[in-house]
């Protein structure tokens, strides 16, 4: 019987929800690109309730511990005296979300020798060290799609708030004021601005797809160019690298995985490219852009704005300086973590472990690491 070690984020401060906000979740068919929704033989969860913190367990405590394993579950993650620190050397599987990432260094997998499995509840296994998975044989897997769109719904949001000033506009109504210049000296029209993503994967797309009724220009970089009639539905003008893109674009978000190619990629010389005033959106992964590039470009008002939610490390120390830096919408790592994408990731979490037990082959779509190098998902994204 296996050992499973789970990190996941605390419970709300004022304890876990009694009652769920509504009643049911929207059904989907099928992921837009016709990719199955996460199958597992059955779930003990209701649909909508709160999973990704402790006392949601994923879901998965019935299932594991009636099948005789051993299932903990901590948020102390983080120091050697942390519980996953102290529990680690003799777990056979990790789970963990890339909201509250269990970071599982070289250091670690070397002290953790049963370890056999590493699930990201979620997308984006950058917090696990893939070169050292490969060396000590660790099978790396994450549930792909099942949290793109939620994404991509925050990276709209994110830039609508960017762009009409709505944040300091409703601090002033919370405030009391009824302050129309302080607000409006910000607010601009999204509309007839150019949108460019890093990267046109399944968020990129889905962000681009749903900014095209705002009558903007849409444009975007990538490793591999989408097919033609992609290009002709979106009317997208592609550009061979993001110092090409950026030099265009008044609103740049960034929907790229964090690999060697794209840590801090956005540096001081890349956003001195973009045009004066332009925004800065990132929901990928707090490393692709320079911490204090990113603070020196709001403080001069070479960007206009700067939102996403991705940290580096997770949780951000209090004093993180993009918590108090000018004109910023961040918000915690949430994009991904809508109950909606709790529901997928929980499930795609059980379909993963129900085949690794009886000893089926993971969806290819599923595997970052397996068999010692890249596979599946991961072979195409980290390479
Ligand atoms: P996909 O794998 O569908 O898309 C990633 C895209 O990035 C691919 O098209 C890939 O190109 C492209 N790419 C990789 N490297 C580069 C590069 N150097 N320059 C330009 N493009 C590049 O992943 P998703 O869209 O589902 O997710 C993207 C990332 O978003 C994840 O890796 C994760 O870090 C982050 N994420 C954040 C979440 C959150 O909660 N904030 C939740 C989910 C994901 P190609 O395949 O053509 O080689």
């Amino acid at each position: 019987m296996a050992k499973i070690l789970c990190v996941l984020y605390d419970d709300p401060e004022n304890g876990y929800p009694q009652n769920m906000i509504r009643d049911d979740l929207p059904e989907l068919s099928s992921y837009p690109d016709g990719q199955t929704l996460p199958s597992p033989s059955k779930i003990d969860y209701t649909p909508g309730q709160l999973l990704g913190s402790v006392t949601g367990e994923l879901g998965l405590r019935k299932f594991l511990e009636d099948a005789g394993h051993e299932f903990i579950v901590t948020s102390d993650k983080d120091g050697p005296d942390s519980v996953f620190e102290k529990e680690l050397p003799d777990a056979e599987i990790v789970i963990s979300q890339p909201f509250w990432p269990a970071y599982l260094t070289a250091d670690r997998i070397g002290k953790a020798k049963k370890l056999k499995l590493a699930i990201t509840a979620g997308i984006g296994s950058d917090h696990v060290d893939l070169h050292a998975a490969m060396k000590h044989g660790v099978t790396v897997a994450e549930v792909t799609y099942c949290n793109s769109i939620s994404v991509a719904e925050h990276v709209v949001m994110m830039i609508l708030s960017l762009v009409r000033n709505y944040i300091p506009s409703y601090q002033w109504v919370v405030k009391g004021g009824w302050n129309i210049a302080d607000c409006v000296q910000r607010s601009y029209d999204l509309e007839g601005m150019t949108v460019g993503t890093v990267a046109a994967g399944r968020i990129g797309s889905a962000v681009l797809r749903r900014l095209k009724p705002f009558d903007v220009r849409l444009h975007y970089t990538d490793r591999h160019r989408l097919p033609a009639d992609a290009e002709k539905e979106l009317d997208l003008t592609f550009h061979e690298n993001a110092d090409s893109l950026v030099r265009a674009c008044d609103v740049v978000t960034i929907n790229c995985p964090l690999h060697p190619e794209t840590e801090h990629l956005f540096n001081d010389s890349l956003i001195g490219k973009m045009k004066r005033g332009a925004y800065l959106i990132n929901t990928a992964r707090g490393k692709i852009c320079d911490r204090d590039a990113v603070v020196r470009a709001l403080e001069s008002g070479q960007l206009a704005g700067y939102a996403g939610d991705v940290w580096y490390p997770q949780p951000a120390p209090k004093d993180h300086p993009w918590r108090t830096m000018p004109n910023h919408g961040m918000t915690p790592h949430i994009s991904g973590s809508s109950l909606s994408a709790q529901n997928r990731y929980a499930a795609g979490t059980r379909e993963i472990l129900e085949r690794w037990f009886e000893g089926k082959p993971l969806r290819s779509d599923y595997l970052i690491v397996d068999g010692g190098k890249l596979a599946g998902a991961g072979a195409h994204s980290y390479s």
